[in-house]
């Protein structure tokens, strides 16, 4: 029997869009804001799966296989910090309708084969900072950046040596 995985469906970011955003994030945020995600590690989390058995990977992998809907344009022209969960985030002033849909199906999936869901309402956002316990200033409106998402993908979360790491096992396109 193997180990049990850690694991998330999210969306990658361009790694245009990545670099972009780091540079930007130096530019606006003091070293002590918080602890930087690596720019490999950017991402915005659709459902969390926590720990998975083999099995119910591969049932999960399936019906993500099953879903049918277009892909959708995100704009990233939002950002804010959460004090409770102390970190600072990058997202949307408005999520568009076919994130959501993407996002609501994969939770619904993930809870009807036993993964725990929140009840806390899905935010869609792209975490920059973490350990931002202290009131940070937020960039004023006036950065954005949009991108066509045309794929999501199935990752498994691993902690070693000090630092989270993230492999993508599958991925899937989005279309008709
Ligand atoms: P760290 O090693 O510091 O916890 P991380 O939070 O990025 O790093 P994971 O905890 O494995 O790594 O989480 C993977 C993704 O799932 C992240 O986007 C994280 O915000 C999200 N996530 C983790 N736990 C939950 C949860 N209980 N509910 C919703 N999303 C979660
Ligand atoms: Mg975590």
């Amino acid at each position: 029997m193997s180990e049990p995985k850690r694991l998330f469906f999210a969306l990658e970011l361009p790694s245009t869009v990545r670099e972009e955003i780091i540079q930007w994030r130096a530019a606006h945020f003091l070293p002590e804001a918080g602890r930087p995600v690596a720019a490999e590690n950017l991402h915005l989390t659709l459902a969390f799966l926590g720990d998975v058995s083999a099995d119910k990977e591969k049932a999960l992998a399936t019906l993500a296989g099953r879903i049918r809907q277009p892909g959708f344009t995100l704009r990233l022209d939002d950002a804010g910090q959460w004090l409770r969960s102390r970190v600072v985030w990058l997202g949307s002033r408005q999520s568009p309708r076919g994130l959501l849909q993407l996002a609501n199906m994969l939770r619904a999936q993930a809870a009807r084969n036993g993964c725990y869901q929140s009840p806390q309402p899905f935010h869609p956002h792209i975490t920059l900072l973490r350990d931002a316990s202290h009131a940070v200033a937020i960039p004023p409106p006036g950065f954005c950046w949009s991108f066509p998402v045309t794929e999501f993908a199935l990752y498994a979360s691993t902690f070693a040596r000090g630092r989270t790491r993230y492999t993508e096992l599958q991925r899937w396109s989005l279309s008709e």
